[in-house]
């Protein structure tokens, strides 16, 4: 069989070659530009993240006995992994608490599960956070989508990624303030909650007048660079009830704040 090539076969066969090339280059290019051992696979996808963070949030519950679901559900929902440098994102959903820079730490998942079910936070509430730091308690805070959210950061740097953090996660109703916390946040007192995710060594008394009659503060006291106790006081009738719920570890609070009696009466 005689086989005679027409034009028309031969622009066909052209434009068959042409596209073959196309793809090889293509493909060879993608080849370089993939550095060796760092294929798509090595990076976790956002389904991938999700299961370890489900996981993370059942050991919490668990292990915590955690009881309130909205938190729950926050921690499930909260991409913990754009909280951290890139560098430590693998890590970011075991159970430890993991170094932003600056000599500072993002708590551990439990940890900020636990503090916030005891904040016993109500609809319409209005919450204060001494400590930012990444930003992730507080978009916990944020998550559970009926508190007014306020925390404040010492550091100039990581105030500023916080807030960069939270606005690109859509985390927009929070209201962020870069200075010492020591002294609260007078303008949007009294606080129905407050939690201190840094220890200082005493109760800091601004803290305790900023507490709304039926408030509730979570905060550790104790020395730097030991075990500090884990308080929970509520303010009842104008009184400071404290309940200690046990040895944690904090990053220290760092503050200008001189240590100040809680204010007592004088007798007359
Ligand atoms: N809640 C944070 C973890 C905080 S680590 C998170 O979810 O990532 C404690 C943070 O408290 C640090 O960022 C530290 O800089 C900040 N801090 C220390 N002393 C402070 C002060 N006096 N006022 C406000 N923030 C303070």
């Amino acid at each position: 069989m005689k086989i005679t090539l027409k034009p028309l076969h031969i622009f066909l066969l052209l434009l068959c070659a042409i596209a073959l090339i196309l793809l090889f280059t293509k493909l060879l290019t993608k080849e370089a530009a993939t550095p060796k051992g760092t294929d798509s696979e090595a990076t976790p996808d956002e389904e991938e993240y999700q299961a370890l963070r489900y996981a993370m949030a059942e050991r919490a519950r668990q292990q915590f006995d955690l009881k309130n679901t909205d938190v729950l559900r926050a921690v499930q929902t909260i991409p913990r992994h754009l909280f951290v440098p890139e560098a430590l994102r693998d890590l970011v959903y075991s159970d430890a608490a993991l170094p932003i820079g600056f000599g500072q730490t993002i708590s551990a998942p439990y940890m900020v599960a636990w503090m916030t079910e005891e904040l016993e936070l109500q609809p319409g509430e209005r919450v204060l956070e001494i400590g930012t730091g990444s930003g992730y308690q507080a978009a916990v805070l944020a998550e559970l989508g009926y508190a007014e959210v306020y925390s404040m950061e010492i550091i100039p740097e990581l105030a500023e990624r916080a807030a960069a953090t939270l606005n690109d996660l859509g985390y927009q109703g929070l209201r962020l303030r870069q200075g010492d916390g020591y002294f609260g946040w007078e303008e949007y007192a009294p606080f129905d909650a407050i939690i201190v995710t840094a220890a200082p060594d005493h109760l800091p008394a601004p803290l305790v007048q900023q507490l709304a009659e039926g408030g509730r503060m979570l905060i550790p006291i104790g020395p730097t660079g030991g075990y500090q106790t884990m308080w929970k006081f509520r303010k009842e009738g104008g009184q400071i009830k404290a309940y200690n719920l046990g040895g944690v570890v904090f990053v220290p609070l760092v503050s200008e704040g001189e240590p100040q009696p809680l204010q007592v009466p004088t007798p007359d």
